[in-house]
């Protein structure tokens, strides 16, 4: 069972095969059998996710399933879950437990979907291999066999390496600037980042809010829509929320791609892209060849500032959103603070880890008076560029087909040392973020023996065309579907 999707789950629960609870007991066994070797789960709720089985099996039983009922799955521990631990995969919130659900968590439990947890990911969602969690760093399951411990990504990087190894069909993530599709690059899974504002940030623990995307993860795109069917929609409660229509993501999966307008920006296939990943894109572009699409070149000149850009504006939104944790309202206070100053120095200190505190402190500069101008609106103005690019960019195709990272996911400890060989993870990923369009990594072949990803970037709510076009490349190609070894 743990390695069909959640569409033919849905189909097995419906006609009765099998049992939500069955189902439920079969992941939860793999999560306790497999998940020392991933380190892929912070929490895991086994009491709860076996009585929500049996409320979903009698829901069914009564007549009034939706596609979820019964269907196991998981939260990155950045979504708030009511009752249940909420950590951001930090030491300052590791013992948070959340009176209130995300709005993203209230949509799956209505849907009668069944969480078997939380799923580990870099602290406060801020890095791209998953080591700067508090609870360990995440193994990938992919490259093991070789007897090297790679990386799974970050920041989602528990979310992605769980339904890498079949411990979950499917999981919530976010993307601030790259998190939901580095991850799925690296461990060979679909993974899909809304447009800004398409999915509720309400409950979604804040890093930048102006970047912070909730999204999903899964083996294929058809999960994917499923997903974001429970996800998108309007929000009071988050005002840069959206209130446009949600189309039913599933009725378009099998539009035929004839004609598709294809572009690939040349800033994509650069130096910094190794030969081997090149080829393994262009082969995926041939495939949509091969299925009708057009191709031509296109530009985005001002891609290479947006890595620039990004941590100065990141990290002034996260030194601000951060500013909360200071030992009076939530989370971790330090022992005997001798006054308000050492309290908030030692609570600050003690509770968060060095790329939180790099982030706050590279932020809090770049707001400082004097500094704000030379930075944070400088970069706010090459926000404004990147964006018109790709606005130029959709006036002549459908969708951006890219690479998602420079190389395959490399050996734990690679990167630890220099933080802006990390941030360089990013460079494909990044201006999506910026632009606030919507994008998908979707498997695409192989690097030594590794996972590659095809990025697919799509104009402003145009997830069902991108979800169409990732949907028609897994009917022709079965890498989604591979095994990890
Ligand atoms: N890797 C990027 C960072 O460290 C993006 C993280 C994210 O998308 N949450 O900020």
């Amino acid at each position: 069972m743990h390695n069909k999707s959640v569409a033919e789950l849905s189909r097995d629960l419906e006609s009765g095969k099998i049992s939500s609870v069955e189902l439920t007991r079969e992941f939860l066994d793999r999560v306790k059998a497999e998940d020392q070797q991933y380190n892929s789960f912070i929490t895991v709720t086994e009491d709860q996710a076996m009585a929500d089985a049996k409320a979903a099996d009698e829901q069914r039983a009564a007549g009034n399933a939706t596609a979820w009922t019964g269907v196991p799955f998981a939260h990155k521990d950045l979504f708030c879950t009511k009752g249940v631990a909420t950590t951001a995969g930090s030491k300052m919130l590791a013992d948070f437990v959340p009176p209130y659900d995300a709005t993203v968590t209230a949509n799956f439990r209505d849907a009668g979907a069944v969480s078997l947890g939380k799923t580990n990911m870099d602290e406060f969602a801020m890095g791209s291999s998953n080591e700067t969690s508090f609870f360990g760093a995440v193994t990938n399951p992919w490259g093991l066999s070789s007897g090297d411990k790679r990386v799974p990504g970050g920041s989602s990087g528990g979310s992605a390496a769980a339904i890498a190894a079949r411990l979950v069909p499917a999981a919530t993530a976010t993307d601030t600037g790259g998190s939901i599709r580095l991850p799925a690059a690296f461990c060979g899974i679909t993974g899909l980042k809304p447009t800004y504002g398409r999915v509720s940030r309400y409950g979604i623990i804040a890093f930048a809010s102006s970047l912070d995307q909730g999204g999903t993860m899964a083996r294929t795109a058809e999960d994917n829509a499923l997903m974001l069917n429970v996800m998108a929609g309007f929000d009071p409660k988050d005002s840069t929320s959206v209130d446009r229509a949600v189309p039913d993501y599933t009725a378009t999966l099998n539009e035929p791609l004839k004609g598709l307008r294809v572009g690939l920006p040349k800033e994509y296939f650069s130096d910094q892209l190794s030969p081997a990943m090149e080829q393994q894109v262009r082969n995926a572009v041939k495939e949509y060849e091969k299925l009708g699409a057009t191709v031509k070149e296109v530009s985005l000149p001002h891609a290479k500032l947006a890595i620039a850009a990004y941590y100065v504006i990141a990290p002034a939104e996260a030194s601000a959103n951060l500013s909360r944790f200071d030992g009076v309202r939530y989370g971790y206070r330090c022992e005997n603070p001798q006054d308000l100053h050492d309290l908030y120095t030692r609570t600050r200190g003690e509770g968060f880890g060095d790329e939180v505190k790099r982030r706050i402190l590279v932020g809090t500069y770049a707001l400082s008076a004097g500094y704000f101008d030379a930075y944070y609106l400088k970069a706010q103005k090459v926000r404004r560029l990147i964006q018109q690019d790709f606005i130029n960019a959709f006036k002549e195709v459908d969708v951006l087909m890219s690479p998602v990272s420079p190389s395959p996911a490399f050996v734990q400890g690679a990167n630890t040392s220099d933080p802006v060989t990390m941030y360089l993870e990013d460079i494909f990923t990044i201006a999506v973020n910026l632009a606030g369009v919507p994008a998908m990594s979707v498997p695409a072949g192989f690097v030594d023996g590794l996972p590659v990803g095809l990025q697919i970037i799509g104009n402003y709510f145009d997830e069902a065309r991108l979800l169409n076009a990732a949907h028609q490349f897994q009917q022709v190609t079965d890498w989604h579907q591979k095994l990890p070894q």
